[in-house]
């Protein structure tokens, strides 16, 4: 059963607040870049289990009947040789939730196995998306969603270091909010009044601003400028770690966001994209896969039916996906 979705949006806020707050908190202490490599030999953080262990502790308080899919699991943590790191996840989590034990926060954390699927409705968490750049102290963010029967009906982008403004010098930390239906706002992280955020109105290719990650590894550099050329983009890429792309698309900051396969066979993660592709739609635009096809949450932990990731302010998508084709064929 579904929740009601302004009490779901409410507890996936809160949980992401605390969760950032942790983030944070983890940057300014000293061994703040510790972290371990994961068999995929991505980095995994302090703050990526203890963003983890604190949003899956309140949910699992607020609804306990639905599950967690989450990025991260604990098995690393019960390793001997990462005492010291598991301390410093404890200790982290012990700010804001005192009462957890060693076990609760393992426990917590290993909830996030959920397998996913087409039935019933479970959140999807990544506790850090870009934690490349959460260690190089650039973009990062807390990506939430609760997705319905395979499709994502709420999601909650906290970005603790995205600018709030025009000023790129200015105040930072920002909450991209969306239900279905019910539109895409912003707020300072901080707590503050909730503003509609309304993708760009741009209907010229040429004069639009696009976004890719930072990482060459994540999304063809190489494709994404020849696509660029070929609609006659004159700015330089936008590059910015996490779905803070996403929350770039949705407030105007940029018109387009590429993500191109680096290689075959790559399915990209449903925590990569649930909460930033239902910000998105909401202000507006537009998301598909390279090939202009829906994204496919019902299968599991990746989109396995589809490949890349082509999000615009709807204007643009046609044309942008016609030169996606004709770049990449
Ligand atoms: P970004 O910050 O947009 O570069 O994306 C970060 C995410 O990229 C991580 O959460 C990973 O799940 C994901 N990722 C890792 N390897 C790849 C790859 N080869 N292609 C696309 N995404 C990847
Ligand atoms: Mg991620």
């Amino acid at each position: 059963m579904i929740p009601d979705a302004d009490h779901a949006l409410d507890s996936a806020i809160q949980a992401v607040t605390e969760a950032a707050h942790l983030c944070m908190e983890v940057q300014q202490e000293r061994h703040s870049d510790e972290s371990l490599a994961k068999t995929d030999k991505s980095p995994v953080t302090v703050a990526d289990f203890g963003a983890q262990a604190i949003i899956s502790h309140l949910l699992a308080e607020a609804f306990p009947e639905i599950p967690l899919l989450a990025e991260e699991d604990a098995a690393a943590l019960r390793e001997p040789a990462q005492a010291h790191l598991f301390e410093r996840v404890c200790r982290h989590v012990r700010n804001r939730l005192p009462a957890l034990s060693e076990s609760d926060v393992l426990a917590a954390i290993d909830r996030g196995g959920h397998a996913g699927g087409a039935t019933g409705c479970h959140w999807v968490l990544d506790p850090i998306d870009g934690t490349k750049g959460f260690l190089r102290r650039d973009q990062y963010a807390i990506a939430l969603a609760l997705i319905d029967a395979g499709e994502v009906v709420a999601g909650v982008l906290g970005c603790p270091a995205l600018p709030i403004g025009p000023d790129p010098d200015g105040p930072v930390g920002c909450l991209f909010l969306a239900t279905r239906g019910g539109g895409a706002f912003m707020r300072p992280l901080a707590g503050g009044a909730d503003e509609p955020v309304r993708v760009t109105a741009l209907t010229d290719p040429a004069r639009a601003r696009f976004c890719e990650s930072v990482e060459a590894a994540h999304s063809s550099h190489t494709d994404a400028s020849r696509i660029a050329t070929h609609l006659g983009v004159t700015e330089p890429p936008f590059r910015i770690d996490s779905q803070c792309k996403y929350g770039a698309v949705a407030r105007g900051d940029a018109s387009i966001y590429l993500r191109l396969p680096t290689r075959v066979g790559y399915e990209e993660r449903v925590w990569d994209h649930a909460a930033g592709s239902v910000v998105v739609e909401e202000a507006g635009g537009r998301v598909t896969d390279i090939d202009g096809k829906p994204l496919d949450y019902s299968l599991g932990r990746t989109l396995r039916n589809n490949t890349g990731i082509v999000a615009t302010n709807g204007l643009l998508h046609d044309n942008v996906l016609a030169a996606v084709q004709a770049v990449l064929q």
